[in-house]
C-alpha cells in the first residue's frame, strides 16, 4: 500500500499500487487546481476522514465531485455521484511526496477543449 494524507492529516489515502502513468488536465477546473490525477476503481483506492470534515464542490452537470478537507483545503479526489465499488475514484497524487510518483510519466488531457490527450 502507498499512503499519503492531506497537509492536516484528516484524509487518509492509500492505494494498492502506482497507477501506469498521471494525468493533468486542462479543464477551467483542474488547471486551477494544478492537480495530478491517478485512476482507481473504489475498491482498490481507500479514501478515509472522519464524517462531515470534507467538502465536495460539483460544477457543470455536476455528475463528478471533488473533495477537499475542511481544515486545510487540500483537494484530495474526486468521484462520480455514482458510487459503487466499480465506479472510478480518482487520487490527486499532489498528496504524495514527489518521491513516490517522480519516475510516472505524466500525461496532458486536453479537458478544456477536445477531450483527448495531447502528448
Ligand atoms: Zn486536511
Amino acid at each position: 500500500m502507498l499512503k499519503a494524507t492531506c497537509h492536516c492529516g484528516n484524509v487518509e489515502i492509500a492505494v494498492p499500487e502506482l497507477p501506469g502513468h498521471l494525468v493533468q488536465c486542462t479543464c477551467s477546473l483542474c488547471r486551477r487546481y494544478g492537480a495530478l490525477w491517478g485512476y482507481y476503481t473504489r475498491a482498490q483506492a481507500q479514501v478515509s476522514y472522519d464524517p462531515g470534515s470534507v467538502t465536495a464542490y460539483a460544477w457543470n452537470d455536476k455528475v463528478i465531485e471533488f473533495y477537499h478537507c475542511k481544515t486545510c483545503g487540500c483537494l484530495t479526489h474526486y468521484e462520480g455521484i455514482e458510487k459503487t465499488p466499480e465506479d472510478r475514484i480518482s487520487i490527486n497524487f499532489r498528496m504524495f511526496s514527489p518521491d513516490v510518483y517522480s519516475e510516472l510519466t505524466v500525461r496532458t488531457f486536453d479537458g478544456a477543449d477536445t477531450w483527448k490527450f495531447i502528448d
